[in-house]
């Protein structure tokens, strides 16, 4: 589903993909209670390090595990695509970070 799945499987680096992306029950780690809440998201392209911030999330009470869902992945995942593709006009609020909530996708 792209090259930003690829990055995200190197990032958790484990096998249950699917289950992340679908709606998430309890956590597949630990099977805490899954909490809705704000996270960052921190996806490494090449060299550089892009941290989405306020990216809304289904966090485990147990171990802090992020599960997202599939509006806020597909949102990710453009934001993804732009930030490949050189064309993110966003106004960052540091260097390298974005909040979710003000880009346009
Ligand atoms: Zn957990």
């Amino acid at each position: 589903m792209g090259v930003y799945h690829n990055h995200l499987k190197e990032l958790f680096a484990k096998d249950e993909f699917k289950e992340i992306v679908m709606k998430p029950d309890k956590c597949s780690f630990c099977k805490g209670k899954l909490i809705k809440g704000k996270t960052e998201f921190v996806v490494k392209v090449g060299k550089e390090v892009l941290t989405i911030k306020d990216v809304s999330a289904y966090i485990c009470e147990e171990c802090g595990e992020a599960y997202y869902t599939p509006e806020v992945s597909e949102k990710i995942d453009k934001i993804m695509k732009k930030f490949h593709e050189s064309t993110l006009l966003v106004h960052p609020v540091a260097a390298g970070e974005l909040s979710l909530s003000e880009v346009a996708v």
